[in-house]
C-alpha cells in the first residue's frame, strides 16, 4: 500500500481519540489529509501602523508596551487586563478576558507584535483578546497567511493545521502529471501546489497553485471517464441483440410520424443495441421532444430479441403514467408489464418480483428507490432511467450490475451546457432530439403581479370554456404561519369558490399513491379541469390537451424548474400558456422572468442558468453522481475545464490507452480513480 493510503494513525500526534475526531471530517488517510483544504485565510501579514487603523479591520500591527497593564475586577470570577502599546505613530490598548497570566507577561518597553480585529471608539482603538506573540511567525501565526480549516468539536485550528504539516511530509509521494503539460499550462508541481494551498504566502502565489491543483483534478477526472468509455468499447462481455429491426411495424401503429430526429435516434440506439460493447447512450431532448416513444421501442426490441427491460422514473406519478402509456402502446403485442413503486400491496409487491425474476413480466416500469431493492432479473437486457439528471451515475451504475451488462439507455431533458456535459456525462454517448414534433406552438410566457390574478383567472376559465385543461403549480401545500406564500390548499379553495362550474382538483406529495394515480388520470381523461398542484407534476407529466400553467409565487423556484414546469404545457396542438405570478421585485427573479419570457429553448435557458447561478454554486453536480472535487469548484473552474478537455481530447488521439512513458504516473493515477 502507498504511504499516502494508510491511515491517519501512522502520523506523529494522532492517536485513536483524535483519528475518530478527524474521521468526522471525512479523513481517514494521509492523503485525505493532504487534500483538506482551508475553507478561507485569516492574513496575519498585514502591518500598519496605529494611527491607520481602520475599524473591524483585521490587521497586525508592531509596538511597545507602553505601561504596567492594569486590572479590573468588575465580578468575582472576572478579571480584564488591559495593556496599552504604542508605536510611534499612536496608542492603542489590548484587552483581555479572565487571561491573568498576560499581567506578568511582558515588560514596559518590549516590542511585541499583535493581529486581530480592532475597535476605533472616537479616539480610541482597541483590540479584544489579540492574537500576541513577541516573535514573527511561530505558533500564532502573525506575519503570515493562516488557514482556516473547517472543524468539528474536539479538534482545534491550530491542531488540525499541525497535523496536515505532518502529513505534508508525505507529500513527495503525491503523482504528479507530466512536466511537459505542467510547462505548457504553466502549472506549479503538484506537491509544491498543495503546500501553498495550506500556506500561501501571498495571494499570487496561493492562485496559481489553487489553480494547479484544480487543473489536476479535472484531468484526472475528464481523463477517467474517457477511458471508461474506452474501455466499454472493447469490453466483449456484452449482451448483442439480433440485427433485426421492429421499427416499420411499430410505426404502423402509431397515432403520429415520427419526427426525423426520434427515427435517428431510435437508429443510434439500434447499433448500439446490436453491436457487442455495452450501450450507454444519453437521448438528450428538450421538454415535450418525444422520448418516451423511443423508449418504447427500445424496450420493444428487446422484448423481441428475448430480453426483459427496466424503466426508472424519478416519481411515482411518472413511474405510473409510463406504466399506462407502455400499456396501451404496446397493447397489441404480447408483452407483460409490471408496475414497481413503494405504494403496492405487500402481496401484489411480491408477485410482481417473484415475476420479474421467473421471466413472467417482461418490462418493468418503476421508482429506482424500489426498483434499487433486491430484485432480480431473468434475463435483464436494457435498463432506461428517464429524467436522468434527478438520478446519479451510481445510481445507474448500479442497475447495471443487476444483468450480465444489460444495455443503458438515460433519458434527460434538463441541458447541461456542453463543457459541464463531458463532465457530467463523460462516459456516455449522446444523442440529441433537436426537433419538436409537427404542429407545436411556442408557449406564449407572461410575467405578471398578483394585481391581475383576477384577470388571469378569467382567462383560464375561458379555455377551459374552449375545451382546454389548467396547472396551477404553488411552492407549499398548505399556508404556513412562517411563510407567505400561495399554498395548495388555499388555492384549491379559492378557485373553488371563485369559478363554482369549473372542475377543480388537487394534488401534492402527501397524498397516497391511488389518490395521485387516480387524479392525474381523470385529469388526462379530461373529467378535472384545473390541477391545483405542487411540483409532484415538474416532471414527465404529459397531458397534451392541458395548455396552461400557472405558477405562483414564480419566484420560489429556479430557471431549470420553471423551464420543467413549463414544459408540462405546449405538448399538443393548442396554443399553450405559462403565467409566471409574483410580487418580489428582486433582481435574480425578474431576471428569470425575462428569460422565461424571451426563450423557449432548454439550451438557452439552461446557459443563463448557469450564468445567473454564477460562481459558488455547485451546479447539483453532485446530484448528478459526479465524483468529489476536493478544491475544484464548477462552474466558478469552467474555463480551466475547457483547457482541460482540449487537453484530454488530444492526449486520447495521441495515446488513448496512456503507454507511453509520459504517461506513467497519469495512467497509475487514472486507473487508480476508474477502479474506485
Ligand atoms: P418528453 O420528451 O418531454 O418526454 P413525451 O415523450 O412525453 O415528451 O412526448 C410529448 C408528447 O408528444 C406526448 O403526448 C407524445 O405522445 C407526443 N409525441 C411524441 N412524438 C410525437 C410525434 N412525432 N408527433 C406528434 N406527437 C408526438
Ligand atoms: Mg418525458
Amino acid at each position: 500500500m502507498e504511504i499516502l493510503d494508510k491511515s491517519i494513525r501512522n502520523l506523529k500526534g494522532i492517536g485513536e481519540k483524535k483519528e475518530s475526531l478527524l474521521n468526522n471530517l471525512g479523513i481517514k488517510t494521509i492523503k485525505d489529509l493532504i487534500y483538506y483544504f482551508p475553507v478561507n485565510y485569516e492574513n496575519r501579514k498585514k502591518f500598519v501602523n496605529i494611527v491607520d487603523i481602520r475599524e473591524d479591520e483585521l490587521v497586525s500591527i508592531r509596538a511597545r508596551v507602553k505601561s504596567k497593564p492594569s486590572i479590573y475586577r468588575p465580578r468575582r470570577n472576572m478579571s480584564i487586563i488591559k495593556i496599552a502599546v504604542e508605536d510611534g505613530t499612536d496608542t492603542a490598548y489590548l484587552t483581555f478576558f479572565n487571561q491573568n497570566y498576560r499581567f506578568n507577561q511582558f515588560n514596559i518597553g518590549d516590542e511585541i507584535y499583535i493581529s486581530g480585529k480592532a475597535k476605533v471608539r472616537g479616539l480610541l482603538k482597541e483590540f479584544n483578546s489579540p492574537i500576541v506573540s513577541k516573535k514573527l511567525g511561530g505558533n500564532t501565526g502573525i506575519g503570515k497567511i493562516n488557514p482556516i480549516y473547517s472543524l468539528t468539536k474536539g479538534i482545534s485550528n491550530s491542531e488540525l493545521k499541525k497535523f496536515i504539516k505532518e502529513g505534508l511530509k508525505y507529500r513527495e509521494e503525491i503523482k504528479d502529471i507530466p512536466i511537459e503539460i505542467k510547462r505548457e499550462y504553466d502549472l506549479l508541481d503538484i506537491d509544491k501546489a498543495i503546500e501553498i494551498v495550506h500556506f500561501p504566502e501571498d495571494r499570487e502565489n496561493y492562485i496559481k497553485a489553487r489553480n494547479t491543483i484544480a487543473f489536476n483534478e479535472l484531468l484526472e477526472l475528464q481523463l477517467s471517464l474517457l477511458i471508461l468509455k474506452n474501455r466499454r468499447i472493447t469490453n466483449s462481455a456484452n449482451i448483442v441483440f439480433p440485427n433485426r429491426s421492429y421499427l416499420e411495424e411499430f410505426k404502423s401503429g402509431l397515432e403520429f410520424k415520427l419526427t426525423n430526429a426520434q427515427i435517428r435516434v431510435i437508429e443510434e440506439i439500434e447499433k448500439d443495441m446490436e453491436s457487442d460493447r455495452q450501450m450507454n447512450r444519453l437521448v438528450q431532448g428538450d421538454v415535450g421532444s418525444g422520448k418516451t416513444i423511443i423508449a418504447v421501442y427500445s424496450l420493444l426490441k428487446t422484448i423481441k430479441s428475448g430480453y426483459q427491460g427496466v424503466m426508472m422514473a424519478p416519481t411515482e406519478i411518472l413511474a405510473r403514467q409510463h406504466y399506462n402509456s407502455l400499456k396501451r402502446e404496446l397493447e397489441k403485442y404480447d408483452i407483460e408489464i409490471g408496475l414497481l413503486i413503494s405504494n403496492l400491496k405487500a402481496s401484489e409487491k411480491k408477485r410482481t418480483i417473484e415475476n420479474i425474476k421467473s421471466g413472467d413480466i417482461d418490462i418493468v416500469i418503476g421508482t429506482h428507490a424500489v426498483i434499487e431493492d433486491d430484485i432480480e432479473f431473468y434475463r435483464l437486457g436494457l435498463v432506461i432511467t428517464d429524467e436522468q439528471h434527478r438520478f446519479g451515475v451510481n445510481q445507474r451504475a448500479k442497475l447495471s450490475n443487476k444483468g450480465r451488462n444489460p444495455d443503458i439507455l438515460v433519458m434527460t431533458a434538463t441541458p447541461i451546457p456542453r463543457t459541464l456535459a463531458l463532465i457530467v456525462y463523460g462516459d456516455l454517448d449522446i444523442s440529441i432530439i433537436d426537433e419538436m414534433p409537427p404542429g407545436r406552438k411556442e408557449i406564449k410566457t407572461y410575467g405578471r403581479r398578483y394585481n391581475s390574478r383576477r384577470d388571469i383567472y378569467d382567462f383560464v376559465q375561458k379555455q377551459i370554456k374552449n375545451g382546454r385543461q389548467a396547472y396551477v403549480v404553488c411552492p407549499l401545500v398548505e399556508d404556513s404561519d412562517i411563510m407567505n406564500l400561495k399554498s395548495v390548499e388555499s388555492v384549491y379553495k379559492e378557485l373553488k369558490e371563485n369559478y363554482k362550474s369549473l372542475r377543480i382538483e388537487m394534488l401534492h406529495g402527501r397524498m397516497n399513491g391511488v389518490e395521485k394515480d387516480d387524479i392525474m388520470i381523470r385529469f388526462k381523461d379530461r373529467e378535472i379541469d384545473i390541477l391545483v398542484s405542487t411540483t409532484v407534476i415538474e416532471v414527465g407529466v404529459d397531458v397534451p390537451n392541458a395548455n396552461i400553467m400557472v405558477i405562483e409565487n414564480s419566484e420560489r423556484f429556479g430557471l431549470a424548474q420553471l423551464h420543467q414546469l413549463r414544459g408540462r404545457v405546449g405538448r399538443g396542438k393548442y396554443q399553450s400558456y405559462c403565467i409566471l405570478l409574483t410580487e418580489n421585485r428582486s433582481q435574480i427573479s425578474t431576471e428569470r422572468i425575462k428569460i422565461m419570457q424571451k426563450t423557449n429553448d432548454g439550451f438557452i435557458v439552461s446557459e443563463k442558468d448557469l450564468e445567473l447561478r454564477g460562481p459558488g454554486e455547485f451546479f447539483g453536480l453532485r446530484q448528478h453522481g459526479v465524483p468529489e472535487l476536493k478544491l475544484a469548484k464548477l462552474p466558478r473552474d469552467l474555463n480551466i475545464l475547457s483547457k482541460v478537455q482540449i487537453l484530454t481530447m488530444d492526449i486520447m488521439k495521441e495515446d488513448p490507452y496512456l503507454n507511453s512513458k509520459k504517461y506513467n504516473r497519469l495512467k497509475e493515477i487514472v486507473n487508480k480513480k476508474i477502479l474506485l
